[in-house]
């Protein structure tokens, strides 16, 4: 791992070498994030851009060139990555933009981007000798992590809120993981996991912690760029919890800017709801991202519910170093999204990510991204995590008796 420089405190500035610290920063504490660091003349002199290209598998490691990974280290069998970047050509009209595209991370093995982060991180289990991995979620990144380790018979111990959807509560216990559902927030799942973690020398996935789960996350960025003939678009729309998803994005189009692989940064949008908006009010209000306290977070949208973003420090950076903005939007307006991205591309999203549709709406209304401007969208998990929700954003099917003459009495009254 020579292309591997080190860990840098996103704080402090502090580096420590990749065996020094484990997860954040020690000096600093919790928030302070470590952010991989590369020897970008390293890779520029052994990783050509073509090369990857003519990589007939189609998922994220086809990257592993560039990738904080071992060269011996197997990825796990599972094909995550390689998702679709969709055209989104009447989306792009309703919103008054010419160029649209959509990431449909919901067709990851186990249905989100999450599973970019877990296939990176129990990679990295393997490599420290885990006998054990565990994580904290809101639903995803447990399913993911679940799936994973199944795939490569590693056991994993998962905290989760018991409000998380059924879905994902059914997808860890039939990839066998053990499952703690926790009487609280995804806030407290988080604590309790770390701590026994740290405590019984488990290794530990979480968000924010994990120095090397954005480096799974960011190939989703490379994917967006590759798709695009590496053009890197304008601007680049997700939703925002704890605030991985959208640092791993950034450091993915850093990285390509570094090796010369794209010419320039797209702007990243933040899609919080507003229920569960400590990114977006501390970017609106100026606020150090380290200074932040906890809000009480409330939202349909459980990917993204988080009452202290455990990135925050990636997370603010990505946008204010892009240029970009954070935005917020109502759990009706994340509701209403649903259908809309559905019915005009044929991407069925979870709520958190119909979000980031809801967010570009407003985003774009707010006149912070142009019509002429070549915008991306990540939908970051798929609509079947949450049924519930998804049919809040929906009328009623019409019943009829099984005959003729009720069908067409029901084709009538729909206008068919
Ligand atoms: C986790 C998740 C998010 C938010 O990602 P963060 O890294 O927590 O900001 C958005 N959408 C879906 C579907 C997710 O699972
Ligand atoms: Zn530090």
């Amino acid at each position: 791992m020579d292309h591997v420089t080190g860990l840098r405190c996103t704080v402090c500035g502090h580096d420590y070498g990749v065996s020094e610290a484990m997860y954040t920063c020690p000096a600093c504490g919790e928030a302070a994030t470590l952010d991989v660091q590369y020897d970008y003349d390293l890779l520029k002199s052994r990783v050509l851009r073509d090369e990857i290209a003519s990589d007939p598998q189609g998922w994220m490691w086809r990257y592993r060139a560039l990738l904080p990974v071992e060269p011996g280290s197997a990825p796990p069998p599972l094909t995550v990555g390689g998702t679709p970047l969709y055209p989104a050509p009447r989306l792009a009209a309703d919103l008054g933009l010419r160029s649209l595209w959509v990431k449909d991370e919901g067709r990851n093995p186990t249905a989100s981007l999450k599973d970019r982060a877990s296939a990176m991180a129990v990679v990295k289990a393997q490599e420290f000798g885990a006998s054990l991995i565990t994580t904290a979620s809101t639903g995803n990144a447990a399913a993911a992590l679940a799936g994973v380790t199944a795939s490569v018979g590693m056991p994993a111990l998962i905290f989760v809120p018991e409000t998380a959807p059924p879905a994902k509560i059914a997808q860890l216990l039939v990839y066998g993981a053990k499952v703690i559902l926790v009487k609280g927030t995804y806030d407290q799942a988080f604590d309790l996991c770390f701590a026994a973690s740290q405590a019984n020398g488990w290794y530990c996935r979480n968000t924010g912690i994990n120095p090397y789960v954005g480096e799974g996350k960011k190939t989703a960025a490379y994917e967006v760029a590759e798709a695009l003939g590496w053009d890197a678009p304008d601007v680049l729309a997700t939703s925002v919890g704890d605030g991985s998803i959208i640092g791993g994005q950034y450091k993915g189009f850093y990285d390509l800017l570094q090796l010369g692989w794209i010419e320039r940064m797209p702007r990243l949008i933040g899609v919080q709801a507003e229920g569960s908006a400590a990114l977006y009010t501390a970017w609106r209000d100026g606020i150090d991202p380290v200074a932040m306290q906890p809000i009480d977070a409330h939202t349909i949208a459980d990917s993204i519910s988080a009452g202290l973003p455990r990135d925050r420090v990636k997370a603010m950076q990505a946008v204010r170093a892009s240029g970009g903005a954070y935005v917020s939007v109502s759990d009706e307006e994340i509701l209403a999204a649903i259908p809309h991205l559905a019915q005009s591309t044929g991407v069925f999203a979870e709520p958190a990510g119909a979000a980031a549709l809801a967010g570009l709406r407003k985003a774009v209304d707010a006149g912070l991204v142009e019509p002429g401007e070549r915008v991306a969208l990540l939908a970051t998990g798929s609509g079947l995590k949450d049924i519930t929700s998804a049919r809040k954003s929906v009328g009623d099917a019409v019943t009829v008796e099984p005959a003729l003459d009720a069908v067409y009495a029901a084709v009538d009254a729909m206008g068919v």
